[in-house]
């Protein structure tokens, strides 16, 4: 990865933009358990900060993926998961496909007010009885002349009660599994639609999630991305690039992570001494460090494939795997290099370590990262 000047340019523009608009407001958000989408998104798209590596022509600004590694470190160094989680949703989880495969018409009505931020997308693949094994999903959409006439639910969606329109994975035909489904660009204001509940979480409280419901919902074939019956396979494809931001913001949150706890051991004293005179909580913290920079320059070396356009699959999946597990580590160490205080909700390490425990199971858990490592690398018998 080539970082130059303008690289550290964004990275300051980035930084400046979320102190302003996120930083300030987090508290009053988590404590709410929701964000005012509409009003942030419109700050941020107006900055800039959406489709970053989209078309100009689409509203994006034509960067390269380098910037995305950016925004997405950036983006952990706020001082929660919920509303990165928010933003990546619009950025890099419910727009990749719209913006690779939908036609010139639905870019402009859906994907163009996503990148100004006027509107707020999600991603709805999770349903009741299908999270980890997409290929069971069930909601249904069934051709009626022009329109898709949808049935079903999906569950834990982001965004879901304040979303404008979802980037929506149905089963349009009875092949079995993974064929025949299709990706939908799926207005909320359809007739048919409703948030059936919103759901209180143990982290990331600022951002909403939602249980959504379609009842004879009908939507214009018209607004079907890419070819029907791919569905499946370009939703394999935009989840690499959910899985990449997330290891990216991964690494800015840790980062974060660290210095605030030893800053904090080097004020709090114990034996005579501040604590982080300890020997062990040096190494500790160091060994931790490594760990973040082995990660860090991991991912860079996933965008480096991905901007050369090859198949990041391997790569987004380990940096995934690899995030989740060493957030788990650091949160742990950071709590408890904290004591009584980083178990209290007042303290940022505590909210710290219930956010990122999400990672190691949204966007494809763990183990579903092992075993896509599984089959790509022959453990398999
Ligand atoms: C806060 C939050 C936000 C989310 N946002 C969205 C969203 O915006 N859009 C969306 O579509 N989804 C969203 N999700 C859903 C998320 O992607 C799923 O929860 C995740 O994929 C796991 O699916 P599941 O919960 O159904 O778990 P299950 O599939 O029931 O799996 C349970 C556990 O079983 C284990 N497991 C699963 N498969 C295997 C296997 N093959 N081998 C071994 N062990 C296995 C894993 O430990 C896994 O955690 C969100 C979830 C949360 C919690």
């Amino acid at each position: 990865m080539q970082w130059t000047d303008d690289h550290d340019r964004f990275r300051q523009a980035v930084r400046g933009v979320l102190d302003r608009e996120v930083q300030p407001h987090v508290d009053e958000w988590e404590a709410a358990g929701i964000f005012p989408g509409h009003q942030l998104f419109k700050a941020l798209g107006s900055a800039g900060l959406f489709g970053l590596e989209y078309d100009p022509a689409d509203g994006g600004q034509g960067a390269d993926h380098s910037y995305t590694v950016i925004l997405g470190e950036e983006l952990g160094r706020v001082g929660c998961g919920g509303i990165p989680m928010a933003i990546s949703v619009q950025t890099d989880m419910a727009t990749p496909s719209l913006a690779r495969f939908g036609t010139p018409e639905l870019k402009a009505a859906y994907l163009a007010p996503a990148l100004r931020g006027e509107m707020v997308a999600s991603i709805a693949v999770t349903e009741p009885d299908a999270g980890s094994d997409v290929a069971g999903l069930r909601t249904r959409a069934v051709r009626d002349g022009d329109e898709w006439v949808i049935n079903g639910s999906k569950l834990y969606i982001t965004n879901g009660t304040q979303a404008d329109w979802l980037c929506l994975l149905a089963r349009t035909s009875d092949e079995g599994g993974s064929r025949g489904m299709s990706q939908i660009v799926f207005p909320t204001s359809t007739p048919g639609f409703s948030v059936s509940r919103s759901l209180k979480k143990l982290g990331n409280r600022s951002s909403d999630t939602a249980e959504l419901s379609f009842v004879d919902a009908r939507v214009p074939v018209a607004n079907t991305i890419g070819e029907i019956g791919q569905g499946f396979r370009q939703q394999m494809r935009q989840f690499q690039n959910e899985r990449m931001i997330a290891a990216y913001s991964a690494v800015g949150a840790m980062t974060v992570a660290l210095e605030k706890t030893a800053a904090y051991l080097k004020e709090r004293k114990a034996f005579g001494q501040p604590l982080l005179a300890n020997q062990y909580l040096q190494y500790s913290l160091a060994e931790l460090s490594a760990e973040v920079d082995m990660l860090r320059h991991y991912n860079y070396a996933c965008a480096d494939a991905y901007l050369r356009g090859e198949d990041t699959t391997r790569f987004a999946t380990i940096a995934k795997l690899k995030a989740g597990r060493l957030h788990r580590k650091v949160a742990d160490t950071c709590l408890q290099f904290h004591g009584g205080a980083g178990y209290m909700e007042e303290t940022w390490v505590s909210r710290f370590f219930r956010d990122g425990r999400l990672l190691s199971i949204g966007g494809g858990a763990d183990e579903v990262m092992l075993r896509v490592m599984s089959v790509l690398d022959g453990f398999t018998a």
